[in-house]
């Protein structure tokens, strides 16, 4: 989506001006200002709204994108304290804001615009955190997939053993003594003496990553449908595949009924190019056709194209 919208310049805002004095007013004010200043002067309050929430939308999207993608780099390497450090800025921080965008978007404005970032500090937005992810979630396609419960819990508190807060509070200090429940055990420092095979913290990511990411690539959805409407079938798509991929890695007995109803849906009218043989919608061909949109041919072994997603 951010590389797409890029290419397309489709977070450009474009002005009409009324005529060509207002055109060379609004030039002097950005020249000696900045351009959302002249668009305020101008009495072009929303055009300037627009400017600063594309702004923040495309860049923060951008930040999170390279730091979860340099975070998987390193979980995939075993490199878990700094792959934690790159996975709390984006989960802690970003994850809030994108949220509140979401949720309410004149709140956020007038908070962000006040010129006070102690408006916007995670200290004020904290105490509404329960709230802005329930009414950022309820605009999702996810209601009936994931709980707002579920993502407070996981990410922001301390008390759940089996969530990332501690985690992520172990993997940046070395020594936790304020809260009892993260607190670093006696004559040890957090995390740096863990072994690195061990498989614990990834049986950890993998129960509760999917689901934040699934919110968090929602909530960028909706936040580029503002910047400019996605094309229906896209977006569609899109949901889609996250939602369905997530549910194919929720469980195997989920991943068996879904590559059950698909084999039952695509095998009688899809045949290999090569060898003519039917598509066998097997658990690696499910997963394929979500995420990738091709299959690989039980027979021979050839990969071919499938636009599932847009078919359907
Ligand atoms: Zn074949």
């Amino acid at each position: 989506m951010l590389v797409e919208y890029e290419k397309a310049k489709a977070s450009d805002v474009e002005v009409q001006f009324k005529d060509k004095a207002e055109s060379k007013k609004f030039s002097k004010i950005a020249k000696e200002n900045n351009a959302i200043t002249a668009l305020r002067v101008l009495d072009r309050g929303s055009e300037a709204r627009r400017v600063v929430l594309n702004t923040i939308t495309m860049a923060m999207v951008s930040d999170c994108a390279h730091h979860l993608y340099e975070s998987l780099r390193c979980f995939e390497k075993r490199k878990f304290v700094p792959a934690f450090n790159l996975l709390r800025k984006p989960l802690l921080d970003s994850l809030m804001y994108l949220s509140w965008m979401v949720a309410d978007e004149d709140d956020f404005y007038t908070a962000f615009s006040s010129g006070d970032p102690t408006q916007i500090n995670q200290k004020i937005i904290g105490n509404r955190r329960k709230e802005i992810i329930e009414k950022a979630l309820g605009k999702t396609e996810l209601t009936n997939t994931i709980q707002s419960d579920d993502i407070v819990s996981t990410v922001f508190d301390s008390r759940n053993e089996n969530g990332l807060y501690g985690l992520f509070q172990h993997a940046v200090h070395l020594i936790t003594v304020d809260r009892i429940e993260i607190k670093t055990a006696p004559e040890n420092f957090n995390f740096i003496f863990k072994h690195p095979f061990d498989d614990d913290i990834y049986e950890t990511l993998y129960a509760t990553l999917p689901t934040v990411l699934l919110y968090m690539a929602h909530l960028v959805m909706l936040l580029f449908d503002q910047i400019k409407p996605m094309d229906a079938d896209s977006k569609n798509a899109f949901a889609l595949r996250t939602i369905n991929g997530y549910r194919f890695i929720q469980s195997e007995e989920n991943a068996i009924i879904l590559a059950e109803a698909m084999g039952t849906a695509l095998s009688p009218i899809i045949k290999c190019e090569t060898c003519g043989t039917a598509l066998k919608v097997t658990l690696h061909n499910a997963a394929r056709l979500l995420f990738t949109d091709t299959y690989r041919c039980s027979h021979c072994g050839k990969n071919s194209p499938f636009p599932l997603s847009s078919i359907l």
